[in-house]
């Protein structure tokens, strides 16, 4: 299914209008793909609101991006930089005065190019003006969503069972790796934790040298890329047997966790969500082990917006993909994670990633 770029274009300049910019420059490029298709890594794309959108990239790039963006932009092929070439392509358009530059994507070497070279034009910082529309995903993103998603649940079902006392948390991290590329990854999104024992109390870890030992806690975060999107899953298994506080802890994330996964709602501010897996952690007396957001959106980034945590006021849109992965850890002892994505379609939130939520005894 070719995105409908036209329609994505058409929805930004809205967004510019109200700002009173007559032009965008981009340069942050998840926001470039999701405009053009465009999935290199060196481009500037300038948008106006009179309708002309024009890429400018290099000529490492000049057969795949007439290929992925066909008729989508107007494709320069830069002869020197890309920035020389801006201000040429931007002295032939007409009706240009005020332009708007992405703050969150734009060096502070880049943007003193914009007030020595680029000061003819009148600068503005705009936020948030493609991630916003970003939120929301249309049938073709949430399909390749959903084949990242099998992408990586299909990988960790292989890798479960190669799991052994004695091997490092790198090597899982490569058996599960190596199972994710012959699944199909383009990828990976970050670089996979798998933390063991006492390290999986460590909510971002490092996978390390650290070897496994029979009784662990085995917290495993990854995602696998189809398409330029992601997904982002999370399971916590015991190597060997559990203990009784193991098996306590995890029932309380995983019920959190089910509950968050079947009352989150599009049109929910994202602190309400936040609110429904930290409200119960915290009438189960866990709720200081919980000491970051509920999840995030994915798409074209791993972390993008919307965000659910005690802090996000935004409301959560319509066919937002999101993750919902609350966490209990304990310094020194261990932590449980478990970690899904979630589409918040009309009918209801619609689970992604398919795979077991009961508590896993490797053997
Ligand atoms: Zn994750
Ligand atoms: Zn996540």
């Amino acid at each position: 299914m070719t995105p409908d770029f036209g329609a994505r274009i058409a929805a930004l300049q809205d967004g510019m209008h109200e700002q009173h910019l007559d032009g965008l420059l981009l340069s942050g490029m998840a926001n470039v793909r999701y405009l053009t298709g465009f999935s290199g890594s060196n481009a500037l794309l300038v948008v106006t609101v009179r309708g002309s959108v024009i890429l400018i990239t290099d000529f490492r790039y000049q057969t795949q991006v007439a290929d992925e963006v066909g008729d989508a932009a107007r494709i320069v092929i830069a002869t020197n930089s890309l920035w020389t070439e801006l201000w040429t392509v931007l002295a032939t358009v007409a009706g240009l005065e005020v332009i708007g530059f992405e703050s969150a994507h734009l060096l502070h070497r880049d943007f003193e190019r914009l007030l020595g070279d680029g000061a003819r034009w009148q600068w503005r910082p705009a936020r948030d003006l493609v991630e916003s529309l970003r939120e929301r995903k249309d049938a073709g993103e949430i399909a390749l969503i959903e084949i990242a998603a099998r992408i990586a649940t299909e990988a960790l079902a292989d890798t479960l069972p190669q799991i052994r006392v004695g091997q490092s948390e790198t090597a899982i991290a490569g058996i599960l790796e190596k199972a994710l590329r012959d699944a199909g990854s383009e990828g990976f999104p970050f670089a996979t934790i798998v933390a063991s024992g006492p390290r999986s109390a460590l909510p971002h870890a490092r996978s390390s040298l650290r070897t496994v030992e029979s009784g662990d806690f085995l917290l495993i975060d990854f995602g696998a890329i189809h398409e330029g999107y992601c997904s982002d899953i999370t399971r916590t298994v015991v190597v060997g047997k559990a203990s009784d506080e193991q098996r306590q802890v995890y029932d309380a994330v995983r019920v959190a966790q089910e509950k968050a996964c079947t009352d989150v709602r599009a049109g929910m501010r994202g602190r309400e969500a936040d609110a429904i897996a930290r409200d119960y952690l915290r009438d189960a007396g866990l709720a200081e082990g919980f000491g970051h957001s509920l999840g995030h959106g994915i798409g074209l980034e791993v972390h993008e917006g919307p965000r659910l945590a005690s802090t996000a006021d935004g409301i959560l849109p319509l066919d937002a993909v999101v993750t919902v992965e609350p966490g209990v850890y304990r310094a020194g002892w261990g932590g449980v994670r478990i970690e899904d994505d979630v589409l918040l379609a009309t009918a209801g939130p619609r689970r992604l990633t398919d795979f077991p939520r009961e508590l896993l005894e490797l053997s």
